[in-house]
């Protein structure tokens, strides 16, 4: 109503789709019975000290905690990956056996290792196991039958994950992906030579969960990325922070 109109006003939050659920402005309104929140995990976000939300945090927790698909768009250093890790790990809630449930991509090994530092962070204390590929070539040692019980979390860039799903029998089960996160989707969809494109499709197509939810993070708003979502999936909500740019 009124109020959400003015709070998304004044910190610039746009969206666009059907029943996109109100923003939150404080972490403790997550403490609401409709998102369910871990009490580890809340403990977790406040030991950082944080003071407020910041404004994609604001939108994109109760949108995906309500388990909605996501495109979001907020400038680089705006908290972006607490805004995706926190959701997956609330629904993940603990530790299981039966092998990956969540896969998070991003388009460098830097930034693959900068989401695996906050997801060991904000999964302390949870029992969840969050895993990052390093070397393709050293996978069979680490993955096959073996990785599916190891790990509740991926960490990847895509090329070293379609690689493992290429191989003879396939080194990844992603049967029980229930969560598929792109982070800088702007990057990974980029037209040009580093083509994720194709990988993505592979990757997204061996997800075969019938409930899997699906993020995509990026800085910019993108066609390609917009194009993606739209054809693939349903009941979007589309998230920009600031000025909207194409
Ligand atoms: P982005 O992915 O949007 O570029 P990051 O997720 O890397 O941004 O976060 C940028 C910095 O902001 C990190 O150092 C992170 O710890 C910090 N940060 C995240 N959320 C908040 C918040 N609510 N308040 C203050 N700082 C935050
Ligand atoms: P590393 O840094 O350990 O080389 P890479 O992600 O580059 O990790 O992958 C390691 C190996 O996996 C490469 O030597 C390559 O043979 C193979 N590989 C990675 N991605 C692909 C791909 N998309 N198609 C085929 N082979 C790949
Ligand atoms: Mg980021």
């Amino acid at each position: 109503e009124e109020q959400v109109l003015a709070i998304r006003k004044e910190h610039s939050i746009t969206v666009l789709g059907k029943d996109v659920p109100a923003p939150i402005t404080s972490f403790n309104e997550l403490d609401a019975v409709e998102y369910k929140l871990l009490p580890r995990l809340k403990e977790n976000i406040l030991s950082f000290g944080y003071e407020q939300p910041t404004p994609i945090q604001m939108q994109a927790l109760p949108v995906l905690l309500k388990d909605r698909a996501l495109m979001a768009c907020a400038p680089t250093g705006s908290g972006k990956t607490l805004a995706f890790l926190t959701p997956i790990i609330n629904g993940l809630r603990s530790h299981r056996t039966t092998g990956l449930r969540a896969l998070v991509l991003a388009p460098t090994r830097e930034l693959a290792q900068q989401i695996y530092r906050a997801c060991i962070e904000l999964t302390k204390s949870t029992g969840l196991r969050t895993h990052i590929i390093s070397k393709a070539s050293e996978a069979s040692q680490h993955y096959g039958p073996e990785c599916k019980q190891k790990y509740d979390i991926l960490v990847s860039t895509p090329n070293r994950v379609r690689f493992l799903l290429q191989q003879q029998p396939p080194l990844l089960d992603f049967k029980g992906i229930e969560w598929f996160v792109l982070d800088e989707a702007d990057r990974l969809m980029e037209e040009g030579q580093n083509n994720f494109k194709e990988q993505l499709d592979d990757i997204y197509a061996a997800c075969t969960h019938s409930q899997k939810r699906v993020a995509f993070f990026s800085a910019t708003y993108t066609v390609p990325v917009a194009k993606w979502a739209l054809r693939h999936l349903k009941n979007l909500v589309r998230v920009t922070i600031g000025v909207q740019n194409s």
